[in-house]
């Protein structure tokens, strides 16, 4: 709130915008298809979103997240938007 020069108390709106992200989309941690189960993991190929959100710890590292399995063990990167293409 601040006042005109007239004195009129006005609410000062607001304008920032998020910048356009339309290409940049943020990347599911539990999107199955960049995990790196060990080869004798059951669950390798295993792309059921309730059932991943149970077996994968995910980590928050900054620019990515770090995901690990709960029944292998094994963990991998996946960043937080993809690689730019440009
Ligand atoms: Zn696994």
């Amino acid at each position: 709130m601040f006042l005109t020069p007239s004195g009129t108390p006005r609410v000062r709106v607001e304008t920032y915008r998020e910048p356009v992200t339309a290409d940049r989309v943020r990347q599911d941690p539990l999107d199955p298809a960049p995990s790196r189960h060990l080869a004798q993991c059951e669950f390798v190929g295993e792309s059921d979103a309730a059932m991943l959100r149970v077996l994968l710890k995910v980590i928050d590292k900054g620019d990515y997240d770090w995901v690990e399995c709960g029944a292998c063990e094994a963990g991998w990167q996946v960043a937080h938007y993809a690689e730019s293409v440009l």
